[in-house]
Parts: structure tokens; sequence; C-alpha cells
């Protein structure tokens, strides 16, 4: 035996597996020519930010456009970080999205699929068997630096050690014989497990990057903590030998991890693994409001970077996986321009065509494509969802929305349903109640203007008088139109031309009149329909009120 595999077995003298049975436990994947296997692996915080969603998007559409794996491996081994009830909000909100994995383990802590347990805290035993290896090769080694010694203590003593190259991280622990590993060992003190890097801080590696190509970084030279004391990997070791074990072809992570790759790879290499392909996606950005500058978008400053945003907002989830499809890929805008009609998922998109350059989060173009989406969708269907969403974050609402629901599909249908060019005018549920507040209540604020007060108030009294329900919007109109050239309001029969004195006698404007008497806007959707909503006993009372 050698000094290594004798510390070896000092460490964990209860770990019999040998590495070669966890690999007969985790088969190679039998994949068909161009699958890909790919992974959504987030830490468990409670909430989700929309650059941990947009990995989990690329990684699924990865899959699904190979006819490949997905599967979800829960990253809960930041004890401290842990919250009560995460894992149920991150799989509602996978679930609320249609991501849907092929392995994972269900909330009840069944595992679905051969490469579990698919969460990292239950993984703990093949971690060490892992880091036993490597003692026992000499590649890792333990290192008995106290926590409560302080950080920079231990730095204190790396420079003093090793001011000769500052390049380099080697830990005072690097070089312990067997005897003095014993001593720290007898005396019951904890230890945590250290890769022994190779590099003297000189060397410079290169490593492909699927979205930004080629990367060329400084190698790494740090003996960096594989195993803390308490036995939990931090995310190095367990990404290598996780996405390993699983059968990982491609890691879509985040930007953030380009700069600890060198690390991932030289553990690779020294754990006898092939290094998998990486592809760093990267980082949301905005413009800040007050600066005017591109900065990333936070969970602190952008109610939007949180997924849980888009729910309470009530913008569709086609909507939200539109945008992010138009962020991740310029091709996306011109495939929808020609294919107005076809579901995004009918989008296909090649890995070589995700933008390397940050998008831009631009809430105006969200909301414009949120219009689109919202447009397409029946009167009867936008109804359902907007009372869904009611039931969810507005109880009284939803609760009119159901004893009205007559007049409230009929209100989702105006300008919708059989109209060659439908509305495009409401961008999430949530900004229906204010956007028809005029359906809910009578108006009491009127877009009119000063000037126009008198002329409004004699044609309203005029109109009242002879008020009976339209049947139809052909005749509300030809009965507007008419009333108007009888008082000399139209005098042409171009009906929005001024007549000789001033726009007196435009139909258009007589129009306005009702409109803003009714809904108290100068835009609003077909009045006909707005008078059948409101009934005529309502419509009468708004008709009534002077200005
Ligand atoms: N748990 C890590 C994170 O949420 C996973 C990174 C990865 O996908 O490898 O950032």
């Amino acid at each position: 035996m050698t000094d290594y595999q004798k510390i070896a077995e000092l460490l964990y003298p209860t770990i019999k597996t040998s590495v070669e049975e966890i690999f007969a436990r985790y088969p190679k994947r039998n994949l068909k020519e161009g699958q890909v296997v790919t992974r959504f692996a987030p830490s468990p915080t409670g909430l989700m930010h929309i650059g941990n969603f947009f990995q989990a998007f690329i990684s699924y559409n990865l899959a699904k456009n190979t006819d490949g794996i997905i599967f979800l491996r829960i990253e809960d081994t930041d004890q401290k970080r842990k919250i009560e009830n995460a894992q149920a909000v991150l799989y509602d909100i996978l679930n609320r999205f249609g991501i849907k994995f092929d392995e994972y383990q269900t909330l009840d802590g069944k595992d679905v699929g051969l490469y579990g347990p698919y969460v990292q805290s239950q993984r703990q035993e093949i971690y060490k068997i892992f880091a036993k290896k490597l003692v026992s090769e000499g590649k890792a080694f333990p290192c008995f630096c106290k926590k409560t010694e302080g950080k920079d203590d231990v730095l204190k003593l790396r420079e003093t050690k090793f001011n000769e190259d500052d390049e380099k991280e080697y830990d005072p622990c690097r070089n312990l014989s067997y005897e003095e590993v014993k001593k720290h060992i007898d005396n019951g003190e904890s230890f945590a497990i250290r890769l022994k890097t190779q590099n003297t801080g000189k060397e410079r590696i290169k490593f492909y990057d699927l979205i930004k190509g080629e990367i060329e970084a400084k190698a790494n030279a740090k003996d960096f903590v594989l195993l803390k004391s308490d036995g939990i990997p931090p995310y190095a070791f367990a990404h290598a030998i996780d996405d390993t074990l699983m059968g990982t072809t491609i890691a879509v992570r985040g930007e953030e991890y380009i700069s600890s790759t060198p690390a991932h790879l030289e553990l690779f290499e020294a754990l006898g693994f092939e290094p998998i392909k990486y592809c760093h996606n990267p980082l949301i950005c905005k413009i800040d409001d007050e600066t005017g500058n591109r900065r990333k978008i936070s969970k602190r400053h952008d109610p939007e970077a949180n997924m849980m945003y888009y729910f309470e907002q009530g913008y569709p989830i086609d909507s939200v996986l539109e945008y992010l499809l138009n962020m991740l890929n310029s091709g996306f805008e011109i495939w929808r321009k020609n294919n107005p009609d076809l579901p995004w998922q009918d989008f296909r998109f090649d890995i070589n065509d995700i933008t390397a350059v940050a998008p831009l989060f631009d809430t105006n173009k969200f909301n414009d494509i949120s219009k689109n989406v919202i447009a397409k969708m029946s009167g009867e269907q936008l109804y359902k969802n907007w009372l869904d969403y009611a039931k969810e974050y507005d109880a009284p609402l939803a609760e009119i929305l159901v004893n009205n629901k007559d007049k409230f599909v009929r209100l989702c249908q105006m300008d919708r349903d059989g109209a060659v060019k439908p509305r495009k005018d409401i961008y999430n549920y949530a900004m229906m109640k204010n956007y028809f507040d005029y359906i809910f209540d009578r108006p009491i604020k009127f877009e009119l203007e000063e000037k126009d007060i008198p002329l409004a108030n004699e044609f309203l009294n005029e109109y009242l008088k002879n008020f009976k329900m339209p049947g139809s919007n052909e005749e509300w109109f030809s009965e507007v139109k008419l009333l108007a050239e009888k008082l000399g309001y139209a005098v042409d029969n171009k009906l929005f031309k001024k007549s000789p004195e001033s726009y007196k006698g435009n139909t258009a404007k007589v129009c306005e009149f009702i409109r803003v008497a009714l809904t108290g806007r100068k835009n609003s959707p077909t009045l006909y329909t707005i008078m059948t909503i409101l009934g005529e006993e309502e419509t009468k009372k708004r008709l009534s009120h002077i200005f």
C-alpha cells in the first residue's frame, strides 16, 4: 500500500465501494447519432431568476430538437441557502412553463429515471467514493486548516510558505505525510479534501464553448476544495461527478461559470473523466432607467428578473417563451414574421444560432410580442385566462367575472373573434381590469377638451331624446349618422370631412362624444358592443351625463 492509499483508508475507513462499482450502476447511455443529453441543475433558493430559467429553456429545446434527453438535478448542497418549499416552487414554475423532464425526482422523493438520485444531498456517499480514489492516487489531499482560524490566517500562511510564486495557491496541507495526517485524525480533527493542482500558475489552456467558440484562459493553479469538512461538495466536484455519471453531453450554464471552467477541466482530468461540452449562455441585460447604461438584469432592481413576476402580472406563458426565443436567437423574429400562425414550438433552433452577445430585456418589445399572442386568442379563451388569473390574484374580480360571464365573454370577444385585424391592445391579464374599468364603474374622468363640452352636451341631449338600443353595429352607426346630419352636424356624404364652419358636423366627432360619455376615453373598442354589454338602462344613464 502506498502512503496515499494509507491516507485514503485513514480518512474513509468505512467506504468500501469502488469507483468501478459506481460506474457499473451508471452505465453509459445508449444514444443515437446527434442525440444530446442536457440537464437543468438549479439550486432551490425559493425563487427562479430569469437567467436560470433561460438555461432551462435552452437545455429543454436542445434536447427536444435532437430527440434527446433532459433531466432535472436539484443542487441543494448549500444547506445555508436552503429554503423550505423551494423545490415545490421550482417544480411549479417549470411545470407552468411546460418544461417537462425525462428524468427527475418527484416531490415525494421518488426517482424517475435510472441515473438518480437526482437530488445532490442524497449523493454524498458517491462524492466520498471519488474523493477517496483521488486521495489514494495522490491527486487530492486532506486539509486540516480550521475555519475558525479565519480565512485570513490561512491566506497568510500560504503567503509565507509560497510567496516565491504568487500565481499559484498551493495549500499548506498539500504535502502532509501519512504520520502527520494520522496525528490530525487521531486528534479527532475534521478535514476538507482539496485537489492537488498539477499546475504552477504559468500554464494556459484552451477550451471550446458551444456559444462563444474557443476560449483561452489561465489554467487552474489552486488547491481548491472538493469536499468541505462536513463532507459536502462545493459546485465543482459535484458537477464533475454528477454530469459524468448521469451522462450529460451538453452542460448549459451561466456565463459566470466561464472563469472556473479551467478548474473544472483539471478536475475532470484528475478524475479520469472525458470532458463534457459546455454552453455558457450570456446573461440577460437591461438598460438602467437612471443611468441609461446597460447592466445585468437583477433580482433587486428588476421585478421581471423573477419568473413569478410573469404569473403575477398575468402574462401568457407563450408570450414569455416567445420573447425568450427572440432574445436567444435573432432568427426567430424572421421566422415569426413568415409564420405568424404557427406555434413557437415549431421553430427549431440549432445551438450554433444562440446569440453570444448579452441579450437586452426590452419591456416594450416584450409587451408587443405579448399583444400579438393575446390578439390570437378567441374571446372565450381570453375570458377563461383572465378568470384563471383573477382566481389566483384577485378573488373579488373573479367573482364579478363569474357572475357576469356572458357580459365579460362578449367584452373579450370585441374586435377579436372573426375580426380581420384583431385589436392588439392587451399584453397581460393584470392590465385588463383598468383597461376595461368603464365596464365595472361609470367613468369619472372624461377625455374631452374644454372647447368641445357645449357641443357634446347639445348633441348627447338630442341623441338621448330618441335613443333606443340598436340591433346591430350598422344600425347604430346609420342612426348616429342620420341624427348628426339632421342636426346639421354632418354636411357631406364623406362622413369624416369637416363642415364649412368648424368640425361641427363631423360624424367622427359625434361618435367621440358618445364614446367619452360611455367610457371616459377617446379610444375604445366598438361602441355598439359596449352598449350591449352595459345594457340599455346603464347606457342611457351614461349618455344623460352632461359634461
Ligand atoms: N446549481 C448551479 C446554479 O444554479 C448549476 C450550474 C450548472 O448548471 O452547472 O448556478
